[in-house]
């Protein structure tokens, strides 16, 4: 189980709702098992994928997971997703459309399920 602060899960819904119908990609910062803010890095947006540069993170936070946005229904991995989730980080979050609580998911770096709850 994984804990996201009320502040972070409502920027992760402005920023997907903002940048519909593109993909919304940011890394997570925070510790103890707690998403406490999004550490945006220059991305690139595409239709059905982003991508990002690992080199550009900030290394003065500590990162512990990605979020990224589907502009489908649909909140399950794709293969791609499945690849960088192996790659970097602990917890992955994905938000499908319409964005909102119901529609977050969040996912160890094997993609397997795992519980969110949100704290203030
Ligand atoms: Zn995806």
């Amino acid at each position: 189980m994984y804990s996201i602060k009320s502040a972070a899960l409502e920027s992760i819904i402005i920023a997907s709702k903002n940048i519909y119908p593109q993909e919304f990609f940011s890394m997570l910062g925070g510790k103890n098992r707690t998403i406490e803010e999004l550490v945006i890095v220059p991305a690139i947006f595409g239709d059905d994928f982003a991508s990002y540069m690992p080199h550009l993170v900030p290394i003065d936070r500590e990162i512990i997971g990605t979020v990224h946005s589907h502009p489908s229904k649909y909140n399950h991995p794709s293969d791609a997703d499945l690849e960088s989730f192996r790659k970097s980080g602990e917890v992955h979050l994905i938000i499908s459309h319409p964005y909102d609580f119901n529609t977050i998911r969040a996912f160890d770096n094997k993609g397997r399920s795992i519980r969110l709850r949100v704290v203030d």
